[in-house]
Order: C-alpha cells, then structure tokens, then sequence
C-alpha cells in the first residue's frame, strides 16, 4: 500500500507520480504473470482519460482501474457507472477504501506521538504501520476466501432478483437494460463536454 500527497504539485506533475507507481508495480508482477493489478484510486477517471490522450493505451490494458466506493458519488454517473468499484468486473467485493482504514487506525497514535521527537514519532509510526501491514497479510487468504464467498452469494441473488424482475415486466429484456446503461455513459459524457466547453 502506497499513499503520497499530490496536493502541492501541478497537475501534470502529479498525474505523473500514479503513472510511476502503476509502472514500478507492473514490473514487479514480471515475475507472477498469473497476478492481475486491480488499482482503486479517487480520481481514476482523470488518470485513464490522461493515459489515454498520452498514447499509453498499452499501459492501461494491463491493469484495471477502479474508483473507490465512497469517492464514486462525487464523480458524475458516466464514471460511476464505468469504474465504480461495484460495476467492475473482477474487482470482487472489494471497496478500495483501504487507504482510509489506515488512516483510522493511525489516528489512535495521534495523542501518543504528538509529544514525541520527530525521530521518534518517526519510529514508533514505523513500528505501527510494520505491525498494520504484517496483520493484513497474515489475514489476507482468511479475508479472501470470505469475500469470494460472500460474491458468490450476492451474485446468485442478485440474479433470481433480476430474473424475477424481468419475469414480471414481459417487455423488458436484458439488452434493453445493457442499452440503456449504453445510453446514461453516452449522454453524460456529452454533458461533461458541454460543461467543459461553457465554463473553459
Ligand atoms: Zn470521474
């Protein structure tokens, strides 16, 4: 888990730093071909948008790209819909908040470190985030045959709900709906370019 703060930087500068770390990742998986990179990340949109327009397409088919749940509903349907982390596909049952629980658990130190040196604020947050992350991998297989199992169910009943669904309202198919999700991306990516365009 990396975090960085991207707030001081300009916005090539820190577009820059995701692409980096998307790279440094991909050559570390080299050696596990088997092993997918999923990346939630707040702003997820702009980063593929800038992949894009920067002929890197090559480098976004190798990864998949998500918005973290609580950050999708800040971000306009035709994201949400097209990199929400519940439409993604293979992002399992995951939220992408993972970054904001770390947060919350270092928030317990807060009182403890702020009488302390820098260098030993420094080591006891070490200690801290060591411990943190030795936990989540030991928990890690536990946590993700749970998650498999919990899709498994939620898939299986979404679907008797959805066939239920459809069963009831002879007229509507599932084509229909995959049309007009089609349409929601469509019209409110023309939307954004209209706004785009009025306000720049
Ligand atoms: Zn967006």
């Amino acid at each position: 888990m990396v975090s960085i703060c991207l707030a001081e930087f300009s916005f090539c500068s820190r577009i820059a730093y995701p692409v980096l770390l998307i790279k440094e990742h991909l050559e570390s998986l080299l050696l596990q071909p088997d092993l997918k990179l999923h990346i939630s990340y707040d702003i997820a949109c702009i980063l593929k948008r800038h992949l894009e327009s920067s002929k890197q397409e090559s480098l976004l088919e190798k990864f998949s790209l998500a918005l973290p749940a609580f950050h999708t509903y800040a971000h306009r349907p035709s994201c949400q819909i097209a990199l929400g982390a519940k439409y993604c596909n293979q992002n399992g049952m995951t939220d992408g908040e993972q970054c904001e629980r770390l947060w919350s658990y270092l928030r317990c130190f807060s009182s403890i470190t702020k009488e302390m040196s820098a260098a030993n604020r420094k080591d006891l947050l070490t200690d801290a985030l060591y411990y943190y992350g030795t936990k989540k991998i030991e928990k890690m297989p536990m946590l993700l045959c749970k998650r498999l199992a919990k899709a498994q169910k939620q898939a299986a009943e979404s679907e008797e709900h959805l066939k239920k669904l459809l069963d009831s309202i002879p007229i509507l198919g599932r084509c229909y709906i995959h049309r007009w999700l089609c349409s929601v991306i469509y019209l409110t990516s023309i939307y954004r370019i209209i706004w785009f365009r009025k306000r720049y």
